[in-house]
């Protein structure tokens, strides 16, 4: 037992996790923190999505932080702009910025002596007492592996990284990819252009979510009764989280019939021509790929100027997209909606643990934590979003705030001089993995589709349990789990 200390604390990212993480530190008495964000500004993923049609896949009045209820949501799905500005507004209410250091990468972590230090593009930061990553999950955009893709003549670029000089008014624009990005482009954009050519390799389950204004007397009612506005929130949360949530896992039968008797119904009321309908309807089980929500898909893509393309690419040349059949699809434009690498966590940064241990190594084959936050020999160390946490159609911010509860309690036995150094025992990493393989097997994701949640080996990132069940863990970290130093 050592005496209470005053931690010195770094937090990596100043997107939402971060954010949340200085205030939740604060609040717990943490006021030594210290954010290093690799970009010039705040938001992380919402900063750097900024493709036609964006918002949010969830409902926005489940999309926030927890101390900063929003009466205001514009729509039931709020744009991405409208969620930087929530994020901006909650970053300058809280007074954020002076625990930032904005154009700063951390390359390297180290561990030693009870502390992290950091290397950083601005030379060497800390040490410190402990490492909050709040990195985010779908930061590595994914270029698709097709012959001739530098060839091309037009504009290219991939959804994450947007181009907003180029024009699409009148233009024949190609977009490659289905996922949910590609889905709200292709409605936002259908009107704008002169052809839109969408390259599906696989077929998408689409659920109708409404995403229709919140009235103004809803905003005001809201507003006027915070409870009213919690309600609202409890009623989506148990919708999302407890059953949509189960269903996914194997513990709803009846609300799992019911989506999939939902995303039929959508597709078969919505296509009318039946040869297009077939090339739409998926044949894996719905929620294998994470389930889009959309209003606007299918009606865009039976638009006169609309074309589904099926036949698959066999090369990108010049003018375009030359596909099986021998067809050349002429662009001007061409969108890469190719998604993201979710599983190469900390790339490009590295870090080392106890007596050195290099996480590539200790990860080589699967990434591997205990309850997605903490990893074995790497002490004093918590993740937002680390692997298996959940992350399907959920609130990632309800998620991340559990997460940063539960590594608050923690670091609060560091400040307690009841540890100078923590980390999960391995054992109990490797119980908690063994768990997450099996129940995984009861789960729609590994029922014979490929998604972003699989790694290249077959591991699934996700959460294979009730969101009730993620929720009571993080309540009270075990600390019989748990390796707890004095001497460092
Ligand atoms: P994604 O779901 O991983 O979809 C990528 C798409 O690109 C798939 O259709 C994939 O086809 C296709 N693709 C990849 N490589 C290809 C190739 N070489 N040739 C042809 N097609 C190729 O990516 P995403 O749409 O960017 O979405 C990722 C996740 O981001 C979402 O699931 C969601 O969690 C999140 N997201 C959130 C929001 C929001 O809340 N606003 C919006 C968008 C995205 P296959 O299916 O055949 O692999």
């Amino acid at each position: 037992m050592t005496e209470p200390r005053k931690l010195r604390i770094a937090v990596i990212g100043a997107g939402a996790s971060g954010i949340m993480a200085v205030v939740k530190l604060r609040e717990a008495g943490h006021t030594d923190v210290h954010v290093f964000e690799r970009a010039s500004d705040i938001g992380g993923t919402w900063r750097d999505n900024r493709y036609p049609g964006i918002t949010c896949d969830v409902p926005s009045h489940l999309y926030r932080y927890s101390f900063a209820p929003n009466p205001d949501w514009s729509r039931v799905c709020a744009s991405g702009t409208e969620i930087l500005a929530y994020l901006r507004s909650v970053y300058e209410a809280q007074d954020i910025a002076r625990h930032v250091t904005f154009d700063v990468e951390v390359r390297e972590a180290r561990y030693a002596g009870g502390r992290w230090t950091l290397e950083t593009s601005k030379g060497r930061q800390g040490p410190f007492d402990a490492v909050i990553t709040a990195m985010g999950i779908l930061r590595h955009p994914l270029y698709p592996d097709i012959e001739g893709l530098d060839t091309f003549a037009g504009h290219m670029f991939h959804t994450g990284r947007w181009d907003d000089r180029v024009e699409l008014a009148g233009k024949r624009v190609g977009i490659i990819g289905t996922g949910s990005t590609s889905t709200q482009i292709v409605g936002a954009i259908v009107d704008r252009v002169g052809r839109l050519s969408l390259f599906q390799r696989t077929p998408q389950w689409i659920m109708r979510l409404s995403n229709v204004p919140i009235p103004e007397e809803e905003k005001a009612a809201f507003r006027r009764d915070p409870a009213l506005l919690q309600q609202h929130y409890a009623r989506l949360a148990d919708e999302f989280n407890s059953k949509f949530a189960a269903a996914v896992v194997g513990q709803n039968p009846r609300v799992y019939a019911r989506m999939e008797q939902m995303c039929v119904e959508n597709l078969e009321r919505s296509v009318a021509d039946p040869v297009l309908r077939e090339k739409l309807r998926p044949n894996y089980k719905v929620g294998c790929k994470r389930l889009i929500m959309s209003d606007d898909f299918y009606d865009a893509i039976q638009k006169p100027n609309a074309e589904l393309v099926t036949d698959p690419i066999v090369r990108i040349e010049p003018q375009g997209i030359r596909t099986a059949d021998g067809r050349l699809h002429p662009l001007d434009v061409l969108v890469l909606a190719t998604g993201y690498d979710a599983h190469s966590t900390f790339a490009p940064m590295k870090l080392y643990g106890e007596g050195g241990v290099d996480l590539d190594s200790a990860w080589k084959d699967a990434a591997q934590a205990y309850l997605g936050v903490t990893i074995p020999r790497f002490p004093n160390l918590f993740m937002i979003g680390g692997p298996n946490s959940p992350i399907g159609n959920f609130s990632f911010l309800m998620t991340a705030e559990k997460q940063c509860a539960y590594a608050i309690d923690l670091i609060g036995v560091l400040a307690a001089g009841k540890a100078r150094a923590l980390a999960p025992r391995v054992e109990a990493m490797q119980a908690f993995n063994d768990a997450v393989k099996a129940q995984m097997s009861q789960t729609v994701w590994v029922s014979g589709c490929q998604s972003w949640y699989m790694d290249r080996n077959g591991n699934i990132a996700s959460w294979p349990w009730t969101y009730e069940h993620f929720e009571k863990l993080m309540d009270a970290p075990d600390l019989t789990h748990y390796a707890l130093t004095d001497t460092v």
